[in-house]
């Protein structure tokens, strides 16, 4: 390579597809840089997949509490609380423990990290603290940040990043948004106590997702008085003398509330970039325009993660990272992260898993095969000696004579951990004969997925 660049590779942005990136070019020799003007880890460490986790242990360990304890016999003199501000140190003591295993991770991998904000000079320089870098290579994984609805009143109430500044919850809460966040966010809120409405626009919440995970997900929340309204377009929040709010909807309905979160989109980190100085050209959206080995239109210019609006979450962005590293520096020159079958779970109580295609899609994709769809809905067991009892959703959607199986959909207990494995044999081809080949492990809620007739 030209001796006379700065550096090998420049990644701006130390999230995980930065970090993932940066690491595994480092490994393999190569001079790198990272760039990053917040927290290491970036938004799943500091304001995503982390602290949410945290919360959603809490809240299901409240769930049980709450709902299943009394059926198994357990006795309290009280009903559970929740002192909220332990919860927040110890959530902020685990995440700084997690910024120094990212700190050490970069050092062992030789990255020199750099703190402040890098813009584009030109395509191989990048400015940062009032200095030129230069690199043969540079990677753009500035993420993304949350949205607001354009609306009046919309710079009120809180985004998802304010959710884990709280030090204090608040008695009602109402979200706007039927994504995996609004719905994650709501389930949170609702476990723990707050009066919770969750409003969203479509008909039904997670309307994206497969027809059996949007019919168990609103059948469990009905089951278990989480309040939930459909079509519901808000137009307006206002502020009262009181202090709490007003939200006015499309319909001419209002609600009230002590506080709103808008779990409405996200939008890329791009702008301030400088990106065409390099080259670089962005999708509507502002998302940056990327190739299947994610090069940029710029030359010797890249772009993993939130910031390219493909599947945002946090393991491909990682994975694209990684690939990417693999392409540059150890000669695989066809790596290249293939964005279908991509396992996702959603935190809810109890999670969804989902991989692959829904029913729908299958039927639109194989418009000639055969699309055979096997379900199975039970009660969980955990549930079933206690009056809460609660019910599991499972779909398999298989496609042609050998019935591969092209789409897997749950909503159960345990579906968070069950998935992975599955995800595995539905990468790897399986079909439903593999699945009704290999013995049930009972008792379980997965044996379901392999004992479906
Ligand atoms: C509430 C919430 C919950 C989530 N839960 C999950 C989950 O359970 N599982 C999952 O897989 N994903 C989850 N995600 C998504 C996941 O967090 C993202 O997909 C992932 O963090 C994307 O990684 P990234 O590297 O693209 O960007 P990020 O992690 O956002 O990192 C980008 C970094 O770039 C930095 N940066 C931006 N501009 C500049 C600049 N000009 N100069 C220097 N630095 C800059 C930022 O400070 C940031 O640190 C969640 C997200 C949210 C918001």
């Amino acid at each position: 390579m030209n001796e006379q660049k700065d550096y090998d590779y420049l990644v701006i942005g130390g999230g995980s597809g930065g970090i993932a990136s940066a690491n595994r070019a480092g490994m393999h020799g190569a001079k790198v840089a990272l760039i990053e003007e917040g927290n290491l880890g970036g938004t799943c460490v500091n304001l995503g997949c982390v602290p949410k986790k945290v919360m959603w242990y809490v809240a299901e360990m409240m769930d049980s509490l709450n709902h299943y304890a009394e059926g198994y016999g357990l006795e309290f003199s009280d009903k559970p609380s929740l002192n909220f501000e332990k919860l927040a140190t110890n959530r902020k003591k685990y995440i700084d423990f997690l910024h120094k295993a990212y700190e050490k991770g970069l050092d062992s991998n030789n990255v020199e990290l750099i703190k402040g904000r890098a813009r584009f000079v030109d395509d191989f320089t990048v400015e940062v603290n009032g200095k030129k870098i230069t690199a043969h290579h540079i990677l753009i994984a500035t993420g993304g940040k949350p949205k607001r609805l354009d609306i009046p009143g919309g710079e009120l109430g809180m985004v998802s990043d304010d959710v884990f500044e709280l030090t204090k919850l608040p008695e009602s809460i109402a979200v706007i948004g039927g994504g995996y966040i609004g719905v994650e966010m709501s389930n949170i809120f609702h476990a723990l106590g707050i009066d919770t409405h969750l409003f969203v626009r479509k008909p039904r919440p997670l309307n994206n997702f497969d027809s059996i995970i949007c019919e168990g997900f609103t059948a469990i929340s009905e089951n278990e008085g989480r309040k939930i309204s459909a079509n519901k377009t808000v137009i307006e929040l206002k502020e009262l003398d009181s202090g709490s709010y007003e939200l006015y909807f499309e319909d001419g309905t209002t609600h009230r509330t002590d506080m709103v979160l808008w779990a409405t989109g996200r939008t890329p980190n791009t702008s301030g970039l400088n990106l065409e100085a390099a080259g670089v050209s962005l999708y509507p959206g502002g998302y940056i325009e990327i190739d299947k080995y994610q090069n940029t239109t710029g030359q010797h210019i890249y772009a993993v993660g939130d910031v390219t609006g493909r599947v945002e979450l946090t393991p491909v962005a990682i994975a694209a990272g990684r690939r990417l590293a693999e392409r540059l520096f150890n000669d695989k020159e066809n790596e290249y992260l293939p964005y279908d079958n991509i396992p996702t779970v959603i935190f809810t109580h109890p999670p969804i898993g989902t991989i692959g295609m829904t029913e729908e899609e299958a039927h639109d994709r194989y418009p000639e095969e055969k699309v055979k769809i096997y379900t199975s809905t039970f009660t969980s067991m955990h549930s079933s000696i206690t009056d809460n009892r609660q019910k599991a959703y499972m779909k398999l959607v298989c496609v042609g004579k050998r019935e591969k199986i092209v789409g897997l959909h749950g909503i159960g207990k345990g579906m968070d951990e069950i998935l992975q494995g599955f995800a595995v044999a539905v990468q790897m081809g399986a079909t439903k004969r593999d699945f009704d080949r290999t013995v049930a492990i009972h008792p379980t809620a997965s044996e379901e997925f392999v004992t479906m007739k």
